[in-house]
């Protein structure tokens, strides 16, 4: 007689596209397929003319059994589970039931176990990219498991910070257990954490929704969704959930964490908690006749067994931040600049920008006592990154006065302000603009009495140009309210990332403002030719 075979399929998701070549292969190798009925249906075209066995969802051992009692009768049998067979699938079962009839693979049956692709990755790449790093899998149902069991483990995985994937969320009686999950991860985790939740993932009824852990039960959740909570780092961005591959040591003003450019990733003082301690000196050095990984692995030990690794490992976040004396103000006391060099210490940097500001980096814990310290100093304070600069001129070392409680105004009401893409607002108090306002973002001239605005300049690159001027002689009482609209509808409907003359060539009016061409490529005639 044939040997029989069990061939335990994990057939993925459910549509064809996402099933492997292997997967495929063994269901129309088979001469039975045994599944729950709604996965049969989903693979019905492979099963055409074959013996089919559909059982109902808790009929998962009698499933098993049949497998094994057909395939000992010398058939070849399928057992298809979704996603991935052995994870929350059929895989185990197959195994127990035949560890139970005392079976060796060599004098009995054989089995194949064809891996697929499970809901944590399906439901994952319809979301983004919200895995990335380290993560879980938790089904809360507590119909194999004590319930005392999976809460144990979703209050490990909240406290660890893992991503989790809560697989088998809610059905109809279980509805409780989503309910206490979310209890414990609001424990652990800021209530705005993002969620995904994924209802039939590459099925004809699929359905995503993008929420956050306080929000997520006032969503449908089903037996067909699997729920993915982020970690401490995930954020949405363009509709798409995403976690960093690592874990940010930046922060600003008002923010906890702030994201690191690429190029800014892998240094070493980025990453105190690495084994180099963040320090370069501390990294493997490369010698020719030593192999790389041997390198890395003796100066490890000899970190680990020779530091004070108590110091080296601590965490401190960087704290980065600007500074200036004021809107016109351009000179700096020596009291503030010596207070400004305490705090900066050995450690910390102070870096001078193109927009008038002193950019500050230093490790700390308590950024209040900081900021406290400065601005009793005098020193004005504002976030980095993609936020809005009001940088003014020097109003004539502030003998043109007449101008300033405009631009204060406008630096007090937008300074600082989160925009899709950092935004210099430039404010000049005559028309001799020396301080180049006409070459920022959105340009305010003051001149005779009134002012001109100009929009979106382009300070950079090759084919950098002027803004456009869109008004000539505001009355000044209209002037704060035009620039904060301005702003507003630049941040409102701007696309992450997008500079402002972009967003003014792609919306093509701002407030009223007819976008026009500002740059003309100047033609060259070669004489060599
Ligand atoms: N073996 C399967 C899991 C079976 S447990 C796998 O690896 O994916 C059943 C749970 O899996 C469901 O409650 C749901 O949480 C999840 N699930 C399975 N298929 C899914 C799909 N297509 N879309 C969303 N969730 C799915």
């Amino acid at each position: 007689m044939k040997k029989g075979k069990i061939l335990v399929v994990g057939f993925g998701p459910g549509d064809e596209a996402h099933m492997t070549f292997r997967a495929r292969e063994a269901i129309v190798e088979a001469d039975m397929v045994i599944g729950y009925k709604t996965y049969m249906d989903l693979v019905s075209h492979l099963i055409k003319g074959k013996a089919i066995i559909r059982t109902g969802m808790t009929e998962e051992v009698t499933r098993a059994q049949e497998a094994v009692k057909e395939a000992e009768q010398g058939k070849t049998v399928a057992v298809i589970s979704s996603g991935d067979a052995g994870l929350y699938g059929m895989a185990g079962l197959v195994y127990e039931v035949l560890m139970d009839k005392g079976w060796k693979e060599e004098e009995g049956i054989s089995v194949e176990v064809i891996p697929g692709i499970t809901a944590l990755n399906s439901c994952a790449a319809l979301l983004g990219a919200p895995v990335m790093h380290d993560a879980c899998t938790i089904s809360l149902s507590d119909h194999l498991t004590p319930w005392e069991l999976i809460e144990k483990r979703v209050e490990a995985a909240a406290q660890a910070d893992f991503v989790i994937a809560l697989y088998n969320p809610k059905s109809g009686r279980r509805t409780r257990q989503i309910e206490e999950t979310q209890r414990i991860l609001l424990k652990y985790r800021d209530p705005k954490t993002p969620v995904g939740l994924v209802k039939s993932a590459y099925r004809e009824r699929q359905h995503i929704v993008m929420t956050n852990l306080e929000d997520m039960l006032n969503h449908e959740i089903g037996m067909l969704t699997t729920v993915i909570i982020g970690n401490n780092s995930t954020f949405y961005y363009d509709g798409k959930m995403i976690t960093p591959r690592g874990y940010q040591r930046k922060y600003t003003l008002g923010e906890e964490k702030q994201q690191l450019k690429p190029s800014e990733r892998l240094k070493p003082e980025t990453e105190p908690w690495a084994l180099h301690g963040g320090k370069k000196e501390n990294l493997p050095k490369f010698e020719k006749k030593n192999s790389l990984p041997a390198a890395i692995a003796n100066e490890a030990l000899n970190i680990v067994t020779t530091a004070k690794t108590d110091e080296m490992f601590k965490q401190t976040p960087i704290f980065e931040f600007a500074v200036s004396p004021g809107v016109w103000e351009k000179s700096m006391s020596a009291s503030q600049l010596a207070m400004l060099a305490e705090i900066v210490g050995d450690n910390g940097e102070v870096r001078y920008t193109p927009d008038h500001y002193l950019q500050v980096s230093v490790e700390t814990d308590s950024p209040e006592e900081i900021t406290a310290r400065l601005e009793r100093e005098g020193w004005e304070l504002s976030p980095v990154g993609n936020v809005v600069h009001v940088k003014g001129c020097d109003f004539c070392d502030g003998e043109k006065k007449e101008s300033i409680p405009y631009a204060a105004e406008i630096k007090q009401k937008l300074e600082g302000l989160k925009v899709p893409k950092i935004l210099k607002i430039g404010f000049n108090g005559c028309g001799m603009a020396c301080y180049g306002a006409v070459t920022d973002d959105i340009g305010i001239v003051y001149r005779r009495g009134a002012f001109d605005v100009f929009l979106g300049a382009k300070s950079i690159g090759r084919n950098a140009h002027t803004g456009q001027p869109v008004v000539e002689g505001l009355v000044k009482d209209e002037l704060v309210d035009l620039i904060v609209n301005i702003v507003m509808e630049y941040k409102e409907k701007g696309l992450p990332n997008e500079r402002f003359y972009k967003f003014f060539k792609r919306v093509q009016q701002i407030q009223g403002f007819q976008y026009q061409e500002m740059y003309t490529p100047v033609e060259v005639n070669n004489p060599c030719e």
